[in-house]
């Protein structure tokens, strides 16, 4: 959701008429009331739990995202509980999420709450938007659903309600779309309950409006739809053609020491996947063997002259923006004694690889080595 939201309020002046009337807004919130999901942070809605998932569902499906939920909750209560804790455990805990920069503007900012609010959570749009990694959605969904702030948000799913109810012909992507939709979804708000409004529309996206096979005819906006009129539902959102998405061979070596421990390091936390640890190794070179490509990588990145001998694991792993194929090698023992990196790096037994966040597909190698023994 976080690629497609955007501020609204500066773009509610722009607002046309529109065909979306009191009405409409009242049939969509009877609508809610009788078919919301019963998920926690509705039942007891606390500002910190409504932060907590907001943070936790961008991007993410909600029974994927429910389970991390619930874990954050448990082992942060307070906002407190989490701006004490160390990032490394944060990690871990978001650990198969993805997206790990939320992760480390969530912990982030609860210590800027606690340090400069003295933990009081903020209320307004503009002082959430001060926080890292808050941006214009998750500003507007915490203020209008914890506080009560008339902010329209608009995310993945309200894009695709609105676009269709004004079977909007503009890719959406395009920066006039967005101000164009921002000021429907601002000029469709409910100013005397916007958080119940905002949740209302994305709940419609998420349970009937959907991307393909909308089911309008129990949709309470059917009356409204231009889309539906033309039967033209799933032309929108209309979108820019797809680029292919590029795949890279990444090489990377288990190397052990005498006592067998496995040699990991800690990746940059200004990097993509921040914070986290991992195998060394990198990208397999054009010309290059996967083998080879583990050697060099190897060598470069920790000093040591390592023999790969079997590859133990071949892992295929998608991310938002490529794709990998790991190639994973068990390497000849050696000495520690050329060992020289900068990185916070670690030799780790088997009993430990739970202590450490990984990316996924470093945690499926792990898995694979456990289970050999
Ligand atoms: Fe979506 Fe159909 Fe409702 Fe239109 S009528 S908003 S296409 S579910």
């Amino acid at each position: 959701m976080k690629n497609t939201s955007h501020t609204v309020s500066q773009a509610a002046s722009q607002t046309a008429p529109t065909h979306l009337t009191d009405a409409s807004r009242a049939r969509l919130a009877r609508w809610f009331d009788a078919n919301r999901r019963h998920l926690p942070w509705r039942e007891h809605p606390d500002p910190w739990h409504i932060w907590l998932s907001e943070v936790i569902l961008q991007q993410t499906r909600v029974d994927q995202g429910l389970p991390y939920f619930e874990r954050f909750v448990t082992h942060f209560p307070t906002v407190h509980a989490m701006a004490e804790a160390h990032l490394d455990e944060v990690l871990r805990l978001w650990e198969g999420l993805g997206y790990y920069s939320r992760c480390r503007n969530l912990h982030k900012a609860a210590r800027i709450v606690v340090s400069e609010l003295n933990g009081v959570l903020p209320q307004t749009y503009e002082r959430w938007l001060s926080l890292p990694g808050i941006g214009p959605y998750t500003a507007s969904a915490i203020s209008s659903i914890a506080f009560g702030q008339p902010h329209a948000v608009v995310d993945g799913n309200v894009i695709r309600v609105l676009t269709r109810l004004h079977a909007f012909e503009s890719i959406v992507s395009e920066s006039s779309s967005r101000r164009q939709i921002n000021a429907w979804a601002q000029s469709f708000l409910d100013t005397a309950q916007p958080g119940r409004h905002n949740e209302a529309v994305m709940e419609l996206g998420a349970l009937v409006c959907l991307p393909r096979q909308p089911a309008c005819e129990i949709c309470p906006l059917q009356e409204s739809c231009l889309a539906r009129e033309a039967g033209t539902q799933e032309r929108f959102p209309v979108k820019k053609t797809k680029q292919p998405v590029p795949h890279y061979d990444i090489a990377i070596g288990v190397v052990r020491d005498a006592s067998s421990r496995i040699f990991i390091q800690q990746r940059d936390t200004d990097a993509m996947l921040g914070g986290l640890w991992e195998f060394p190794g990198g990208k397999v070179e054009e010309g290059e063997t996967p083998a080879e490509a583990c050697r060099r990588e190897v060598q470069e990145e920790t000093g040591m002259e390592v023999e790969p001998l079997t590859c133990i694991a071949t892992i295929k792993h998608a991310y938002s923006h490529f794709r990998i194929t790991l190639h994973a090698f068990e390497c000849a023992t050696v000495s520690t004694s050329d060992l020289n990196v900068s990185a916070p790096h670690a030799w780790i037994a088997r009993e430990s690889f739970a202590d450490y966040a990984f990316p996924r597909a470093n945690r499926k190698l792990l898995d694979i080595l456990s289970e050999q023994g």
